[in-house]
């Protein structure tokens, strides 16, 4: 064996000492990891998963076509056929092209990579989809949010004077908007796309349970792009995403997308979701007849208001929120607790839309839980 030279055993004692607070971004150090809290043994109703399992035949067709994948081999680099699924299922208009996306997060982030130009703005409303600005900060741009009204309805007036003031180079506004549910009012979103010197991203993660959408209206506005994804429809474990628009804009961020970002595996299943695409839509419709259940049950018990909901999910204010979230956990049912976050969901709970079960466990749970605290 060679000994181990003298000059490097002295090396470690000679050299200054390296900690992550004197190498890393300081905006890096200042951010809190996205927390993603331990689930096992829970109902989980805490992440707009859909609580539906597939059909024996098609577990069948995916367990066969998975086993003859070709896993040796990197996939294909522009998952040509699945693009090709998604434009055609899509609807997308002529001339628009898709990008695809380790789940739509990775899209997000792509986006912020290209136009993190110094002193460049991503603008977003709030409260919203918190990786907006997370994302924003550690790619370099700076972040600014434009609060909503207080029914969570866009403040059109102060975003239009935020966008003037701050000449965005992204904005992104989530339709359906997540935590609150709402869609926003189509037309006061146009003014903000037709007002925006920069790029406008609408963010349709909850299509399936929506009334409307921004796809047709692609070819209307150049600086509009439209970002998908199938998470919230079934396929939260495969990390798909994708945005749609000009091909002019998706050729640029194409370059930034790293080449295998969506595996084999993800392309295939997604693939063969997609050709039962009606499996998972009858699934979505079943999740909206849900919804309104959940949300007539909500309404008989006292002291609980909630938001309307074009999503998977409906927004709750309470009274004791934290506590009532703890009740529920001890109860085996989880959900996500937004007080104590943003200053206008104070008192507020997310809850997922789960099975008719999970939300009669969920009910039943919750008004347990108010009881115990009024007694106690
Ligand atoms: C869930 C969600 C996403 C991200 O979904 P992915 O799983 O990363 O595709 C994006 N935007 C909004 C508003 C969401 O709620």
């Amino acid at each position: 064996m060679c000994p181990v030279p003298e000059r490097y055993s002295i090396m470690s004692t000679a050299r200054t000492l390296v900690t992550p607070k004197s190498l890393i971004r300081p905006e890096v150090l200042a951010l809190s990891a996205y927390h993603v809290p331990p689930s096992s043994g829970f109902i989980k109703l805490d992440a707009m998963e859909n609580p539906y399992g597939l059909p024996a035949e098609l577990r069948a067709e995916l367990s066969q076509a998975m086993s003859e994948a070709a896993i040796n081999r990197y996939p294909d680099a522009s998952a040509f056929l699945l693009k090709e699924d998604i434009r055609r299922l899509t609807g997308l208009p002529d001339g628009m092209d898709v990008l695809l996306g380790n789940g739509s997060d990775e899209i997000i982030q792509i986006l912020a990579m290209a136009l993190a130009q110094q002193n460049a703005v991503l603008l977003s409303v709030e409260p919203s989809f918190v990786m907006y600005k997370m994302i924003a900060t550690f790619c370099g741009m700076r972040y600014v949010g434009v609060p909503l009204a207080e029914d969570f309805s866009l403040d059109l007036k102060a975003t239009l004077v935020a966008i003037e003031r701050e000449q965005p180079a992204l904005v992104f506004l989530a339709y359906p908007n997540n935590p609150t549910g709402n869609l926003f009012d189509a037309e006061a979103v146009k003014q903000i796309i037709q007002a925006s010197p920069g790029l406008v991203i609408v963010d349709e993660a909850y299509y399936a349970f929506a009334s409307d959408s921004f796809i047709p209206l692609l070819s209307q506005f150049n600086n509009l792009l439209v970002m998908r994804t199938y998470s919230k429809l079934g396929m939260a474990g495969l990390r798909l995403g994708f945005l749609a628009g000009p091909t002019e804009w998706l050729s640029q961020f194409e370059k930034l997308r790293l080449p295998y970002n969506v595996g084999v595996l993800p392309q295939l299943v997604v693939r063969k979701l997609l050709q039962h695409h009606d499996v998972l839509l009858s699934q979505a419709a079943e999740i909206k007849l849900e919804r309104t259940r959940l949300l007539g049950n909500l309404a008989h018990i006292e002291g609980i208001k909630t938001y309307p909901s074009e999503a998977n999910f409906i927004l709750l204010r309470v009274k004791r929120a934290t506590d009532i979230f703890e009740g529920l956990k001890q109860r085996h049912i989880l959900i996500k607790n937004l007080s104590g976050g943003h200053p206008a969901l104070n008192d507020c709970l997310r809850v997922t839309v789960g099975a008719a079960q999970e939300n009669d466990s969920f009910i039943a749970a919750l008004k347990d839980t108010i009881n115990q605290l009024a007694q106690g």
